[in-house]
């Protein structure tokens, strides 16, 4: 969407998540239940019923964009307002693209407060990525699961 969007990122220069070169995460020994059921709840949704499903939760609209990102940067999700732009980087291959739309989702719904946001310099960064990256699995095991379910005769 052009000039729009690049502005809103000069203006938000929110997490751009993971600094290095593409380097896969390897799946959690363990999910937390948490993380089990409110990533669970998304899996399995094409992506307009993950757009409508967060507007319901909440109350902002959400849109998803793929770019060339640099490499290194996953996705990133830029809150202004009642919008909500999530960009995953198009250089990801596709079950990762799927993970790093996850990964961000989970920042787009925690982060409802809007500008509260912005100010929780408190809270470690490392434990808000290490949540979105819990999220993100849990929806892609059930994904994939579900995947290998329907593949067995
Ligand atoms: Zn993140």
């Amino acid at each position: 969407m052009g000039a729009t969007d690049r502005s809103a990122l000069r203006m938000r220069p929110q997490a751009a998540c993971r600094s290095d070169e593409f380097d896969y995460p390897s799946p959690p020994d363990f999910l937390p239940e948490w993380a089990v059921r409110e990533g669970g709840e998304w899996a399995g949704l094409d992506e307009f019923s993950v757009l409508v499903k967060a507007e319901e939760r909440t109350g902002k609209t959400l849109e998803i964009e793929y770019h060339d990102l640099p490499f290194g940067t996953w996705g990133v999700h830029i809150v202004r307002g009642h919008r909500g732009l999530i960009l995953v980087n198009r250089r990801l291959p596709p079950y990762w693209r799927r993970f790093a739309l996850f990964h961000e989702l989970h920042h787009f719904l925690e982060h409802t407060g809007g500008a509260q946001l912005w100010t929780r310099t408190a809270t470690p960064l490392s434990s808000f990525e290490h949540q979105a990256d819990l999220f993100a699995w849990a929806a892609m095991r059930k994904e994939w699961s579900r995947c290998w379910a329907h593949a067995s005769p």
